[in-house]
């Protein structure tokens, strides 16, 4: 059997996130008193308001079919299952807290065509960025799993698209969650970067979610337990993002890619 067949959906394992996102809530606003003495009617309370509610996520799970991703370095595991795992988690808490998710893929396959006229990673790409502007998503995050050449890099590690305040914003508030919801060997900062998904016009996240050329790391994403914590971090996150007092900066113009093949003829 191969690894990949061991990692299981979601299930079971609540870790909690009407906490989190309470904690969160009362962490924006400056209170933390509040937050150990009415933490517990609290979270009550947002549980059935949904702190979330009226926000729709597009997550994107990285890569998928003949296209896995990062590979385990001892493991041999591909990070599209993982990812996967973790967005299907991620799903769920959104959910709890009222907010409507959009999926780009539901399972192991690649959005391109068998012998597209273009290159089948272009095509996956404008399929998945189909998805999230026909689904009216508000903000993007897209879950990977990296790689290094070394063997010592480890943490997870929130990209934004460069130069976009927006992003900036949301990948500061995701990074944060995770650095303390996982208590990672090497605490990472946020960081620019340039990916397809993240210049579709909305507030935008690529999460790497940590190293599988990392023997530990690799190890722990591995496990069900872990990546439920992940998922949680990553919630906790857009929690945190959501209840950012005052107006949020806009995001960057969605890069004009009229001049780019469809593949679609
Ligand atoms: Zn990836």
């Amino acid at each position: 059997m191969r690894k990949k067949d061991r990692v299981r959906l979601a299930r079971g394992l609540m870790l909690g996130m009407t906490t989190l996102c309470t904690a969160a809530l009362f962490g924006a606003a400056g209170n933390n008193a509040a937050m150990t003495f009415a933490g517990g009617a609290a979270a009550v309370v947002q549980a059935e308001q949904g702190v979330l509610r009226g926000l729709c996520v597009a997550l994107d799970a990285g890569h998928g079919g003949y296209d896995g991703g990062a590979v385990g370095r001892v493991s041999g595991e591909a990070e599209k299952g993982l990812n996967l795992d973790v967005a299907i988690r991620t799903k769920r808490l959104l959910e709890e807290q009222g907010a409507q998710v959009i999926m780009t893929r539901t399972g192991d396959y690649a959005l391109c065509d068998e012998n597209p006229p273009i290159r089948k990673k272009l095509q996956d790409m404008q399929r998945r960025a189909r998805i999230i502007g026909e689904g009216r998503a508000d903000i993007v995050v897209s879950i990977h799993m990296n790689e290094y050449a070394g063997r010592s890099e480890s943490g997870p590690q929130v990209f934004y698209r460069e130069g976009c305040p927006a992003g900036r914003l949301l990948a500061g508030a995701v990074q944060e969650a995770m650095v303390e919801g996982l208590r990672p060997a090497k605490a990472r900062e946020a960081l620019g970067g340039d990916y397809y998904i993240l210049t579709l016009g909305l507030p935008s996240v690529l999460v790497e979610c940590g190293f599988l050329s990392n023997r530990e790391e690799e190890a722990k994403l591995l496990t069900e337990a872990y990546r439920e914590q992940v998922a949680a971090a990553i919630a906790d996150g857009l929690c945190r993002w959501h209840a950012l007092a005052g107006e949020k900066p806009e995001p960057l113009e969605a890069v004009d890619r009229r001049d780019e093949p469809t593949g679609d003829a």
